[in-house]
């Protein structure tokens, strides 16, 4: 079984593109999204629409859920983008029925998705929608030992748009760490795919994973960040500090 696994994309188009060429030059067809597709950035429908075009699966993240529903619990700048975003999206580009057709989408997905051993969520096991895991909460044994005893053996997740392996017995492992690739055991793990579309852990390149039968494989790929940061830029609505952290990857 070999599966790319993206999320948190936020409307990044140039690095969806970069992300899909990579997935596809390692001849991968099967892709689950795990949220998040909008919000942040200047592309929601091209992206909306690359992923209706090659994901088999895709959850709802919180951001998708705030350009449905009324958002809640999110900051000035994110609210202000997902306004933004929701305008966008009622937008006629492609015709009145590309616009119903996003909304469908959006509006159908999933919030947790399971294959055997393996659970799929956006933030984590409790709460799927909402919940960050952090790399310093691996020094809160409760919170992690209640979200491990909702993981069947593996769960995959993004949100904190920060890539890693959490083991069971409360490690935290940077991509780097460890070579960029974990192999599964009978630890359970939670491991977080990263973010295509904003990374934050100081690698301004997008970041997605390959679950490659009992591997898991961190990729890190470029794409023209200075041409998302200058559709950024030039959307009033975005603020210029949704460019400049994409470039410093933080
Ligand atoms: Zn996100």
């Amino acid at each position: 079984m070999k599966r790319a696994l993206i999320s948190d994309l936020h409307a990044n188009l140039e690095a969806t593109e970069a992300v899909l060429a990579d997935v596809r030059q390692q001849g991968l067809t099967d892709i689950y999204c795990l949220g998040d597709i909008v919000g942040y950035g200047p592309n929601p429908r091209e992206c909306i629409d690359l992923v209706i075009q090659h994901c088999q699966v895709c959850l709802l993240g919180n951001h998708d859920q705030g350009a449905l529903f009324d958002p809640d619990g999110f900051n000035s700048v994110a609210e202000r983008a997902i306004f933004w975003t929701r305008q966008q999206l009622e937008e006629s580009v492609g015709g009145r029925d590309s616009v119903a057709k996003r909304w469908d989408f959006l509006g159908e997905l999933p919030r947790t998705y399971k294959d055997g051993d393996y659970l799929y969520v956006h933030g984590s096991p409790r709460r799927p929608l909402s919940e960050y895991v952090f790399p310093e909460d691996i020094y809160n044994p409760r919170k992690m030992e209640n979200l491990f005893a909702l993981v069947p053996k593996y769960c995959f997740q993004g949100h904190t748009h920060v890539p890693g392996v959490f083991t069971e017995g409360q490690r935290f492992l940077a991509p780097e760490e460890i070579n960029f690739a974990y192999q599964l055991c009978d630890e359970k793990v939670m491991v977080n795919v990263g973010s295509v579309g904003q990374p934050r852990d100081c690698d301004p390149r997008a970041c997605y994973v390959v679950q490659d039968d009992g591997w898991v494989r961190f990729r890190r790929v470029e794409y023209d960040v200075e041409k998302t940061i200058h559709k950024i830029y030039a959307t009033p609505e975005l603020d210029d500090s949704l460019g400049d952290r994409l470039r410093e990857g933080h």
